[in-house]
């Protein structure tokens, strides 16, 4: 029994939620701790309004807590609460979990002044993703409820109230925009003045343009992992698939020389301008690093580190036998460039792709290049990117550190 009665008593405004009933299926999935029902797993729902917050109940109409709706994705319905938890405003709880994301930063990331500060579901905060690069913020909006008037409203009044930035950018992603049948926008300034500044992570400086690039964040996910892999780097190094630079420029201090691979010339711009920021020589190769790297091996160029971030193979399930082949092959490739003694960092961020399936592939790229690998570390996104263990799909990169034999 709740202590104080008036808690428990409905308001007004909760009552009116439309109330969502879900197939024994679906409601299964929510109590096994899933934050997500598809709709497919929906057995009545009428006059939800798109992007609404409705209360989710089971087929014999047991609440199963309150939710965000979206009319037009596959992934209907995200909760938001679990069972008896009342929600009568929406952007008040937004603005609360944005304050608690922020506090969790506080306590978990360290070295750096750029990192995600909320990430959607292993936030709470379902549909919304916010990066801060220093005193830049970057929000991405991806679901219908979150794209609201109020709800846009607090997100930025708490972000300038609690971080301070000089300027907040909104990355509109248009596909996304499409699927949610939101109307388009362009990507810009939602708040202040400025768009691009200067970051630093684990010591190491970056130049930083909200308007640019290929992805907001592209790199924040992988810093733990470039201080990781900058302990065991050594001798000369190959950054494969570099954008702009994040392993590279962390390997260039405990390295005699470090090349830099990427087929985007306008990444390749951005990470030699980081060189020259951070004082450091790096060679920068605009080239298919898939050929490059058959290249190198076939001619018996040697490596003593080699860093494999290739963007992800598997998009869907039905690509991970195709997906697996890539990324032996890349590996393999690799491994046969490396110095007895070197270091091979590859990493997945398909999230298809299993820990487990990665180092199976590894392994086997081994066997055909006559190698015997020792794990250092297998690692995985960085702590401003948590893992929620019910929702398997908010973990995605894998970072494996091998110590490489003959
Ligand atoms: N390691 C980077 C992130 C890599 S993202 C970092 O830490 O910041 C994947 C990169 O692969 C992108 O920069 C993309 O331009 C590049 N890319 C995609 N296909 C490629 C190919 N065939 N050859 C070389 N680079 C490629």
């Amino acid at each position: 029994m709740p202590k104080n009665p008036a808690a428990s008593s409905k308001s007004a405004a909760e009552l009116s939620l439309p109330i969502v009933k879900l197939s024994s299926r679906g409601a299964a999935r929510l109590k096994s701790g899933h934050p997500w029902v598809y709709r497919s797993d929906i057995a009545a729902a009428e006059n939800v309004p798109p992007g609404a917050m409705i209360k989710v109940a089971d087929p014999r109409g047991k609440s199963l807590g309150t939710a965000l709706y979206s009319s037009s994705s596959q992934i209907a319905i995200r909760m938001i609460a679990k069972h008896d938890a009342e929600i009568t405003d929406l952007p008040a709880l937004i603005g609360e979990r944005i304050r608690a994301a922020i506090a969790y930063r506080q306590q978990f990331v360290a070295d750096t002044d750029a990192y995600r500060v909320v990430f959607s579901e292993a936030d709470f905060l379902p549909g919304l993703i916010i990066d801060r690069y220093n005193d830049v913020l970057s929000v991405q909006i991806l679901t219908q409820a979150i794209d609201a008037e109020p709800v846009r409203g607090v997100v930025i009044e708490t972000l300038v109230e609690e971080l301070k930035p000089t300027g907040i950018v909104e990355r509109v992603d248009a596909r996304i925009r499409d699927l949610e049948q939101l109307l388009p926008r362009q990507s810009g300034l939602l708040w202040g003045a400025k768009s691009s500044t200067m970051i630093q992570m684990n010591g190491v400086r970056f130049h930083y343009d909200a308007l640019e690039g290929q992805k907001t964040g592209a790199f924040l996910d992988q810093r733990e992992n470039y201080a990781a892999a900058a302990r065991y780097a050594h001798g000369e190094a190959l950054d494969a698939f570099c954008y702009q630079g994040g392993f590279a420029l962390h390997l260039a201090p405990q390295c005699s020389s470090v090349t830099g691979v990427d087929s985007s010339r306008p990444a390749l711009e951005m990470a030699d301008k980081n060189t020259a920021l951070n004082g450091r020589e790096i060679e920068w190769i605009e080239a298919n690093a898939f050929d490059l790297l058959r290249d190198y091996a076939d001619v018996g160029r040697r490596y003593d580190t080699v860093v494999l971030d290739p963007p992800a193979f598997a998009k869907t399930k039905r690509d991970l036998d195709k997906a697996r082949g890539g990324y032996k092959e890349l590996n393999l490739r690799a491994l046969k460039m490396l110095s007895p003694g070197g270091i091979l960092v590859t990493c997945s961020c398909s999230f298809h792709v299993s820990a487990s399936d990665l180092l199976e592939v590894v392994a086997a790229a081994a066997i055909d290049a006559h190698k015997t690998l020792r794990l250092l570390e297998n690692r995985t996104q960085a702590k401003d990117h948590p893992i929620l263990l019910n929702a398997p799909e908010t973990g995605y990169l894998k970072c494996l550190i091998l110590n490489v034999n003959d």
